[in-house]
């Protein structure tokens, strides 16, 4: 292998595949590490929000592979209060794809290898290799010895997830409410599943199911860190029972019919204080993850690994070959993800603290289901196929909650 890589991306996810893809396809000489070996699972609702599909466009052959794949299409969400009020908000012409992660991340992972990325599975990254103040590598475990290896780059891409080492070494990693954790399960033959994906809220918690083809359901339970941290519930052998507390779910599984294990993530939320430094950049939930509730993260993942790619190239183009980049040269890619996710990150955060407050869900669903123009319009920003700061102007937020 190389001495000198031009980038490490530290996992695989849609971040560090999509990141590797578009580094390779641009020339650079890129190592893609993860700790997994794919195809793996990963605790998500699977649903790509409709914008992901333009990018999977722009990813050499990864739409077509999508498509080729079994998948589910998702037309709308549907909320449930916990007072029971219902709205549905459809995505106005366009849908959603919905698959497992397991396929999902394996066609991005190839379609990386294809493009040129080399790449290691079963390899973990423990820590930073430093020049100085910049950062100049890694040091991993695996490859199927678990030896100690280091590899040395120009620069380091931490696409390594929500609890991102890469984040943590660089002593960004922030922590702030809401503190939830997930449990996610596949469940075949659901009943009353249909063509739009389900959000439905208690007052601790919520639930959110989507098809993802072939009759699986996709089932998440949301709760908070606290709730997990009391103990006295097995929320990952106890889950159907979980699920039967929530009014619109009551009946609808058959705990038989489980078909993958219960899987655990959190707590988030969680971001890093900043995207970048000398040598080292952040993308996906590695740079910041604040709830699942509104389905945006595969899409930041994939458009955070566009705007990291579109600043890394020319700056590893005009560097001198050898060095770590400077905080400099990286500095257009933090700008970028201030101008593209701003709104988003508002937008995301009003909502994940929203809905832990059951009188306001129940006063701004009650108002939705009567004006299906803006429950189309707030489904469209969490969808990403209208701004989110449409949603946000003050004219619209008073509609909502008036
Ligand atoms: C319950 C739940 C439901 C969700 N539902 C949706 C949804 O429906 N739609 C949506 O768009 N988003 C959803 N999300 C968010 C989405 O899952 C993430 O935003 C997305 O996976 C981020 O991609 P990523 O590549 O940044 O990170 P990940 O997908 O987490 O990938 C990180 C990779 O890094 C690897 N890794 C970690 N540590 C190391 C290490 N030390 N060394 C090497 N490799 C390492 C991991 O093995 C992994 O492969 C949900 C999240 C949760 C928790």
């Amino acid at each position: 292998m190389s001495d000198r890589w031009d980038a490490i991306v530290v996992g695989a996810g849609p971040a560090g595949a999509a990141t590797a893809l578009l580094l390779s396809r641009g020339g650079a000489r890129v190592l893609l590490l993860d700790r997994a070996r794919f195809p793996r699972h990963k605790p998500c609702s699977e649903y790509l929000s409709p914008a992901t599909t333009a990018i999977l466009g722009r990813l050499d052959g990864v739409l077509e592979a999508v498509e080729r794949a079994p998948h589910a299409k998702v037309y709308g969400m549907k909320v449930v209060a916990p007072s029971g009020a219902v709205m549905c908000g459809r995505l106005a012409g366009a849908y959603s794809f919905a698959l497992p992660r397991a396929t999902f991340d394996t066609i991005l992972l190839r379609a990386a290898a294809r493009a040129g990325a080399v790449v290691r599975e079963s390899t973990r990254v423990q820590d930073l290799l430093w020049d100085g103040r910049a950062v100049a590598g890694v040091v991993a475990r695996g490859g199927g010895d678990g030896k100690r290896e280091t590899w040395r780059a120009r620069v380091v891409v931490g696409a390594d997830g929500l609890r991102s080492v890469v984040a943590r070494r660089l002593g960004l990693l922030r922590a702030s409410a809401p503190r939830r954790v997930a449990f996610t399960a596949h469940v075949a033959h659901v009943a009353g599943v249909d063509g739009v994906g389900e959000l439905h809220v208690g007052d601790t918690g919520y639930v959110g199911l989507g098809p993802v083809g072939e009759g699986v359901t996709t089932v998440a339970l949301v709760v908070p860190l606290r709730s997990v941290r009391a103990g006295g519930t097995d929320y990952r052998a106890g889950l159907f029972a979980q699920l039967e507390r929530f009014p619109g779910l009551a009946g609808r599984f058959d705990p038989r019919q489980l078909v993958r294990g219960v899987l655990a993530t959190g707590p988030f939320a969680q971001w890093a204080e900043r995207p970048c430094v000398a040598g080292a950049l952040l993308v996906g939930d590695a740079a910041d993850f604040f709830d699942p509730f509104t389905g945006q993260g595969i899409y930041a993942a994939l458009r955070g690994a566009e705007l990291a790619a579109a600043a890394l190239l020319p700056a590893l183009a005009a560097g001198n070959g050898s060095g770590s980049l400077s905080h400099a040269a990286l500095a257009p890619y933090a700008a970028a993800r201030r101008r593209e996710f701003r709104s988003k990150w508002l937008f995301e955060r009003l909502i994940a603290l929203g809905i832990g407050w059951p009188a306001l869900t129940n006063r701004v669903v009650r108002r939705l289901a009567v004006r299906p123009d803006l429950a189309d319009l707030v489904v469209g920003a969490a969808g990403n196929i209208v701004p989110a700061a449409r949603v946000l102007a003050p004219s619209v937020l008073a509609q909502l909650v008036s």
